[in-house]
């Protein structure tokens, strides 16, 4: 069970899916089923559907996050959206570093902390994301990838910054294929991750920060995943665009 000291997080990942006008079709069937409780909602929505999110979230007690952001505040960076300009529509919290950007756009470690450091000034909470291969599991490399991770991606990020941050450990081997890892194996991934936090920030910190887990979390095993003591909550990405399913998971999580 997680400690009472961290609130459990719910975040859907929406991926590329859902223009504005479906992105609040899904909200409002979020939002019909949903009563804000114990756990913190967030979700996802593309860029283009932000706005209308945004709108659609208002007085819901769901939170709004975007996937992905640039650390410079403005300039020629073409294709790019701003720490500022996501606050401006709403945003609360920013996802850096998912798996798929690490690994389909080239993605860094040193980008991953500039991001969430842009995020954090921004007054925003990143949700840095790590996890490893499934070559690097196979190999016996899994505490050591994310080790390393998680000190190139929290590079530069203050103590006293630390309890804005969220940390998801995403296996890559289980993100959109069905296969969940086993409670045990998030667990003891969780809790060596928990252990370096308080390594390089100190005990409170360490305790403190939330650790969600994500990779095919659904309906049917979020109760087994969340009940782990070091899992404080989940980032969902399929899962997360089926209202019910989403909504289960949230319960789940409550
Ligand atoms: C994700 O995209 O962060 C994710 C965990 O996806 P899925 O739940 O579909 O595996």
């Amino acid at each position: 069970m997680t400690s009472p000291r961290r609130r459990r997080l719910v975040a859907g990942n929406w991926k590329m899916h859902r223009t504005g006008p479906e992105a609040v079709e899904l909200i409002q069937q979020l939002r019909d089923g949903y009563t804000p409780g114990r756990a913190e909602v967030m979700v996802a929505p593309p860029f283009t559907a932000l706005e209308s999110a945004s709108r659609a979230l208002e007085g819901s007690g769901i939170a709004l996050g975007a996937q992905n952001v640039h650390w410079e505040p403005q300039g020629a960076f073409t294709g790019e959206i701003s720490a500022g300009m996501l606050r401006a529509v709403g945003c609360t919290f920013v996802i850096v570093g998912h798996s798929e950007r690490r690994q389909l756009f080239g993605e860094t470690d040193a980008w991953v902390s500039k991001k969430a450091r842009a995020v954090l000034h921004a007054g925003m909470r990143p949700v840095v994301c790590i996890g490893e291969t499934l070559a690097d599991r196979d190999g016996g490399r899994t505490l050591e990838v994310c080790s390393s991770q998680l000190h190139g991606s929290l590079a530069g990020v203050a103590v006293e910054e630390m309890n804005h941050v969220v940390l998801a450990y995403e296996p890559v081997w289980a993100i959109g294929t069905g296969r969940n890892a086993t409670p045990a194996q998030a667990q003891e991934v969780h809790a060596h991750v928990r252990e370096l936090l308080v390594r390089l920030f100190g005990r409170p910190v360490g305790e403190a920060v939330r650790i969600l887990y994500g990779g095919s979390v659904k309906a049917d095993n979020a109760a087994e995943l969340l009940g782990q003591a070091d899992v404080d909550g989940a980032l969902v990405g399929g899962a997360s665009l089926k209202a019910q399913e989403f909504l289960a998971i949230v319960a789940a999580a409550t």
